[in-house]
C-alpha cells in the first residue's frame, strides 16, 4: 500500500472549525497520545508522526489553546468536537483498527469471494479515474478509508497518487482521524476524493460532499458509491439512502462522467433473504448462512437491464467531475433513467 507521509500532507491541515492553518501546539507536545504512538500505526505513519500535537493557527479560534488536537495511535485527531459525534474525552477508544474490519473479510479466501464478490464496477470506475487525474503526482483523500474498500484496491497500488486517507477511527489505511462533515483540508488541496459506502453512515451527507467540493481543486474528480436498497448495516451508524436520482442530485455541483446501478435487485433481494431469516430465527448467523446458500441470486444482476435495476439497485455509483455551476430542477427532473414512465 502506497499512502502519503504524514509530514507530507501536513501543509494541506485546516482547523475543523475555523480553516485556519495548523501549527504546532508548544503546549501540548505528546498530548493525549500514550497508546504507542508510531508502534505499529502503519504505513502513512513516518518518522514525524506523534511528533508533537496541533493547534489552530489562529489565535482567535478554540482550537488555538491547550487542550487543542489530541493524538492517538500517533495519528492526529483534528476533530471539532463541539460539532462531531466523535467525543474528545472517548478518542482513547478511537486507536483500534479492528473496529472496522467487515464480517466477510475473516473468512478463508474463497468463502469470502461468494460473501463478498469483488466489485468490477469500482475497479472499472476507479482506473477511470486513475487515468484521468493530472500530473505527476496527484493528491487523492479516501473519506472514511479505515477499510480499503471493495474494487478500489488500485488506488493504493498507484505509485504516481499521493494517497490522504482519514476515518473516525484509526487504521493502517489512513493517517489522522477527522469527521467527514468538518474534513481539517485546505480549500482545493485534492485531485480526487473517493467515497465509497461512507454517505449513509453520515448525518449530514449534503454538507459532506460540500466538503468533498470545497478540498477538491476546480476540475477535481468524485468517485461515489452509496446504498439504495440495503437493510441497516452498522447499526447506531447508518442513517440515508439515495436513488439513483437522489445520488445524483447530492453531487449537483458536479458534472457526470458515468452513474448507474453497483450491483442490481438479485444483491438486493439476498440481503432481504438474510435479514428475513435473521428477523425469523433471530440470529444473524443465520441469516449470513442462508445469505451463502443463497449467493446465486447475485448472479441474477446480469439479466436485469440497466433501466430496471436503476429503480432497484442494492448501490450506485456516481463520478464526476468538480464545477461551479448548480444542476437545476428541471435537469434532475429530467435525468431519470429508470424503467418506470412518467405517465
Ligand atoms: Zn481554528
Amino acid at each position: 500500500m502506497v499512502l502519503a507521509e504524514l509530514d507530507d500532507i501536513r501543509p494541506l491541515f485546516a482547523c475543523p472549525r475555523c480553516r485556519s492553518g495548523l501549527e504546532a501546539d508548544p503546549a501540548g507536545a505528546g498530548a493525549g497520545a500514550g497508546l504507542g504512538a508510531g508502534a505499529g500505526a502503519g504505513a502513512g505513519a513516518g518518522a514525524g508522526a506523534g511528533a508533537g500535537a496541533l493547534r489552530c493557527a489562529a489565535p482567535d479560534c478554540a482550537y488555538h489553546a491547550s487542550p487543542a488536537f489530541p493524538d492517538v495511535a500517533g495519528a492526529p485527531v483534528l476533530v471539532d468536537f463541539e460539532h462531531s459525534v466523535v467525543r474528545r474525552e472517548a478518542v482513547a477508544a478511537l486507536a483500534s483498527p479492528a473496529h472496522v474490519h467487515r464480517g466477510a473479510d475473516a473468512l478463508p479466501t474463497p468463502l469470502r469471494r461468494i460473501a463478498k464478490p469483488p466489485n468490477r464496477i469500482a475497479a472499472i470506475n476507479i482506473d477511470l479515474l486513475l487515468r484521468a487525474l493530472p500530473g505527476p503526482a496527484p493528491t487523492l483523500l479516501v473519506v472514511g478509508g479505515a477499510t480499503v474498500g471493495n474494487g478500489v484496491e488500485a488506488v493504493y497500488r498507484d505509485t504516481r497518487v499521493r494517497v490522504i486517507g482519514f476515518d473516525i477511527v484509526t487504521s493502517p489505511a489512513t493517517q489522522f482521524v477527522a469527521d467527514a462533515h468538518r474534513i481539517p483540508l485546505r480549500t482545493s488541496s485534492v485531485d480526487a476524493v473517493l467515497v465509497q459506502a461512507v454517505l449513509e453512515h453520515v448525518l449530514d451527507p449534503a454538507q459532506v460532499v460540500a466538503e468533498i467540493h470545497r478540498v477538491l481543486r476546480d476540475d477535481g474528480l468524485v468517485y461515489a458509491e452509496t446504498p439504495f436498497m440495503q437493510q441497516v448495516h452498522a447499526g447506531a451508524h447508518d442513517f440515508t439512502r439515495f436513488t439513483a436520482s437522489g445520488h445524483r442530485y447530492l453531487f449537483r455541483r458536479f458534472e457526470e462522467i458515468g452513474a448507474g446501478p453497483v450491483s442490481g435487485p438479485g444483491t438486493q433481494v439476498l440481503w432481504s433473504v438474510d435479514h428475513l431469516v435473521r428477523g425469523l430465527t433471530r440470529s444473524a448467523l443465520a441469516g449470513r448462512a442462508t445469505r451463502a446458500a443463497f449467493f446465486w441470486l447475485r448472479g441474477l444482476d446480469h439479466l436485469v437491464p440497466p433501466d430496471f435495476a436503476q429503480d432497484d439497485a442494492s448501490a450506485v455509483y456516481f463520478l464526476g467531475r468538480r464545477r461551479e455551476r448548480e444542476m437545476t430542477e428541471a435537469e434532475i427532473i429530467a435525468y431519470y433513467r429508470g424503467a418506470q414512465g412518467s405517465s
